[in-house]
């Protein structure tokens, strides 16, 4: 559950234009196609019946963050359940180019919607991880902060790439019972444990290579961080921001110089 302020409303600090029907991870069926829909991998039209994914964000493909690759911090960024109506509909009509066809994944899932629809939240986790923090060598230690959908993903995608130990921070059982099914080795629960000391304890002192800030809640776990960089021996951290939050986050800069370590902020 979105956590609140006590007017009730959401912390998110990121583009909105509410009232706005939400849903931005989802998958259908194209029942139309406009004329000059192209699906952008085949460059052939789109067909009835094709199942898609969509992206999330309406970028331009025409300012200079599109035209340089980066169309994620468009300057003209409008987001689909965010910004603009969503998918808790039955039917939306969105731009061809953000869809991405599903239909090879056909007989391969029991419910490609479901699969459709969890592309969204794992690329986030992908650009976090892979793309931004820079992935990691086979081998190498993680630690994700909160086990919420990026987090989750993140440790599978972690996973996938060899990383030893996936150590991850979650103090609800539901959500750390779903981190371990994703591959994390170890939970630390940072309101019955110390962080640090665990991070310490299940990866020899040695520290990991990628911390994740999946929280939202960076104003309580940097300088659990910052003290779990501190206090391994592991040169050449990286610490991602993926979650959003607009409260500040206190940097110590002596253990970042000290320990080559660097944050990198990931949107979307
Ligand atoms: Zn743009």
């Amino acid at each position: 559950m979105a956590q609140t302020y006590d007017d009730g409303y959401i912390y998110y600090p990121g583009l909105t234009a509410f009232p706005a029907t939400l849903g931005h991870e989802f998958a259908g069926e194209i029942v139309e196609v406009g004329s000059k829909a192209i699906n952008k991998r085949t460059s052939k039209p789109y067909e009835k019946g094709e199942p898609v994914t969509v992206e999330e964000m309406v970028w331009c493909g025409e300012c200079k963050p599109c035209c340089d690759g980066y169309p994620n911090h468009c300057e003209r960024l409008q987001e689909i359940g965010f910004s603009i109506d969503g998918a808790y509909a039955e039917y939306i009509a969105v731009p061809a180019k953000l869809c991405w066809s599903l239909q090879k994944l056909k007989g391969k899932y029991d419910n490609i919607y479901k699969i459709g629809s969890l592309v969204e939240p794992t690329s986030v986790a992908y650009n976090a991880v892979i793309e931004r923090g820079g992935g990691i060598r086979p081998g190498e230690n993680v630690v994700i902060l909160g086990a919420g959908p990026i987090g989750l993903a993140a440790a599978k995608i972690l996973k996938t790439a060899g990383a030893a130990a996936c150590i991850m921070s979650e103090p609800d059982e539901n959500r750390a019972a779903l981190a371990r099914k994703m591959g994390a080795d170890y939970i630390i629960n940072p309101q019955k444990e110390n962080f640090v000391d665990m991070v310490k304890e299940y990866t020899d002192n040695e520290g990991a290579a990628l911390y994740l800030e999946a929280t939202g809640l960076p104003h309580i776990v940097t300088d659990d961080i910052q003290n779990a960089i501190w206090e391994c021996k592991a040169v050449n951290s990286t610490v991602v921001i993926v979650a959003r939050a607009e409260q500040r986050m206190p940097v110590c800069g002596e253990f970042f110089q000290v320990r080559r370590a660097r944050i990198v902020g990931a949107q979307a």
